[in-house]
């Protein structure tokens, strides 16, 4: 039996619910499939430890904001959980958790939506499934020597999963500068792959970095502002940690407690993992943008009158180790795993409408997609820098529900 109904959205994480909040307020009947439960990524797919780099201020949705005694205050993964499923309640979204969209296919009037538990026809859909489904790992992890086990940031959660000894962290934004502190205060030697990152101290000022990033509106700035958008959207996240502390978190603090630097991963040849020289140029461009951003921040301080804001500060440069290893050899029992925390990638592998490039990245114009009434939602700079973060929904799910109102007729 196939259920008729207006619009599908794809996942009921914070995206797909503010697509539904506006949904609703334009009478726009529709159903939000979730394959899990709500805010099923923060329940299933995040490590224990994990505290959103974002500040509570900062955790607002469309109606919904938080209300809590700790507004410069990071939430624990059951607060958010508590936070996005809140959301869904008092908005009485049409979540129906459980069920998994298995295929997604364009018809005459709308499109064809099959999960484990029916069907559906609609004419619009709205994909809020999510930037981070699943880890991008290089294709050399194969080369590595079976001796060694691989942990993604989908399935690590702790250190005491991990084979005692060394451990081998790819990757230096958030995921891998928070894992490689975490593993290194269990007591194993970490060695940390640097590549490009973004640095980012977490106060400025004395206010939160992410704070100037909004006030400033670096953050709202538009898509079709940005000069090379596919670099935008690529760009790896900024290398903070959410701490009761408010603690900065950059490959300094690293190195301070013991963490030793090597380049960025380049191959694996023969057992070994060979590294790229280059740390004091890739230190250097970490440093200096992070110096414009500050400059962008002060130049927004100024035009305010520069009142309410303690002097500029700026900060040590990233100190270039003595000397750094250029390669490792697997074989010598040195390195016991290798955590991959090189990105994550969206999973359409569901999804059969002619709209991916050849990558598996969808294409879409600030979120409307080339198939008509398809959207998306919850995608890096989808409409704005702030597009996938929480508080960034509500401007793109508002614009992007106004323009599926039209196409729908009913704007
Ligand atoms: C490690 C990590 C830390 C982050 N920290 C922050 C932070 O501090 N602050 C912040 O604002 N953002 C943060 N983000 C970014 C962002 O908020 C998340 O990526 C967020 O989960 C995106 O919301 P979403 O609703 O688009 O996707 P998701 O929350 O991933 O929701 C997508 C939903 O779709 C469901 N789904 C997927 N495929 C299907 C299918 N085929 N059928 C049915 N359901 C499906 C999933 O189960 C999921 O519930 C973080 C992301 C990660 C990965």
């Amino acid at each position: 039996m196939t259920t008729r109904v207006t619009t599908v959205v794809v996942g009921a994480g914070h995206a797909g619910l503010a697509a539904s909040r506006f949904l609703t307020a334009r009478s726009i009947d529709h159903l939000v499939l979730e394959r899990g439960e709500v805010a099923n990524s923060w329940r299933r797919e995040r490590w224990d430890s994990l505290r959103l780099l974002t500040p509570n201020f900062q955790s607002r949705l469309p109606g919904h904001r938080y209300d809590g005694s700790d507004p410069d205050g990071y939430m624990t993964m059951s607060e958010v959980i508590e936070f996005i499923s809140r959301y869904a309640t008092v908005s009485y979204a049409p979540v129906r958790t459980n069920t998994t969209v298995t295929s997604l296919r364009r018809t005459e009037d709308g499109y064809h939506v099959e999960t484990n538990d029916g069907d559906f026809q609609c004419r619009c859909v709205v994909l809020a499934s999510g930037a981070c489904n699943l880890p991008s790992v290089p294709p050399m992890r194969d080369a590595v020597p079976r001796s060694i086990e691989h942990v993604t940031p989908l399935n690590y959660r702790n250190p005491a999963q991990l084979p005692e000894g060394g451990v081998l962290v790819v990757g230096p934004s958030a995921t891998g500068v928070q894992l490689a502190g975490e593993i290194h205060r269990s007591g194993r030697k970490v060695t940390l792959c640097v590549g490009e990152h973004v640095r980012l101290p977490r106060t400025y000022r004395r206010r939160d970095v992410l704070w100037w990033m909004e006030s400033s509106g670096v953050w709202d700035q538009r898509y079709d502002q940005i000069d090379d958008i596919t670099r935008a959207r690529r760009l790896p996240s900024p290398q903070l940690v959410g701490t009761p502390e408010r603690s900065t978190l950059d490959l300094n603090t690293l190195s301070n407690m013991g963490v030793e630097l090597v380049g960025r991963l380049s191959a694996i040849r023969d057992d070994r993992v060979l590294f790229s020289g280059g740390l004091r140029n890739m230190f250097a461009l970490a440093d200096l943008k992070m110096a414009r951003l500050l400059d962008t921040f002060d130049e927004w301080a100024a035009s305010c009158g520069d009142t309410g804001f303690s002097e500029p500060e700026r900060f040590e440069p990233t100190r270039v180790p003595a000397s750094s290893r250029l390669q490792i050899d697997l074989r010598s029992g040195e390195i016991r795993s290798i955590v991959w925390a090189t990105g994550f990638r969206p999973d359409y592998s569901w999804l059969h409408v002619p709209v991916l490039d050849e990558k598996g990245y969808l294409q879409h114009d600030g979120g409307v997609v080339s198939s008509p009434g398809m959207y998306a939602l919850g995608l890096p700079v989808l409409r704005r820098r702030k597009s996938s973060f929480i508080h960034g929904v509500e401007d793109d799910a508002r614009e992007l529900i106004d323009h599926l109102a039209a196409f729908l007729g009913e704007a």
